[in-house]
């Protein structure tokens, strides 16, 4: 039987229970820090890199426009084309530090019906994929072994996006600075 793939239907969820964020997580979460903590992976002036707090593989990453829009048609040429540049530069980084087979990209735009949860802040989703992964959450339900591998992936992508050209750090705890975007 044929199952339908559709990795961007698992959405970000907060870890915790009980709301960490006031209103909105994508508006909110890039000034939590360490950014590490919050896979917060990397920076431009009006997008950034985020890795999936509820991956369907390991480098499940999330690429969000600082505006708070719902609305794909109201993104300027700035946002979209910084949203579009981290997309290749997120890529370019998994085939460093992941080596995949191949991507998955995506986005949900109208919130449920196309599956996604946090409709009012649009978001692209970069999924990793290898010949015959499996998805990653049911298979390991430990979410202390999540959380580690999740971190791992952060730590060898940071790596790869520090390595790019046109980018800057702090440290590791930091995310990426990509100067040109
Ligand atoms: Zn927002």
């Amino acid at each position: 039987m044929e199952q339908v793939f559709a990795p961007w239907r698992i959405e970000w969820v907060e870890r915790e229970t009980g709301s960490e964020f006031d209103d909105c997580v994508f508006c909110e979460l890039p000034d939590r820090e360490p950014h590490r903590e919050y896979y917060h992976l990397a920076d431009s002036e009006n997008a950034y890199v985020l890795l999936n707090n509820y991956p369907y593989n390991p480098g499940h990453a999330l690429i969000v426009p600082r505006e708070h829009t719902g609305e794909y048609r109201d993104l300027d040429e700035q946002s979209l084309l910084e949203k579009e540049r981290l997309v290749q530069r997120t890529i370019d980084a998994m085939d460093e530090a992941l080596g995949p087979d191949g991507y998955n990209v995506g986005y949900n735009l109208g919130s449920t019906a196309a599956g996604g949860s946090i409709g009012d802040h649009l978001h692209a989703h970069v999924v990793p994929r290898w010949e015959g992964d499996t998805n990653f959450m049911p298979t390991i339900s430990d979410t202390k072994v999540i959380v580690e591998a999740v971190l791992d992936t952060y730590d060898r992508l940071h790596e790869a996006f520090r390595s790019q050209d046109g980018t800057h750090s702090g440290n590791t705890e930091t995310a990426i600075v990509v100067d040109e975007p």
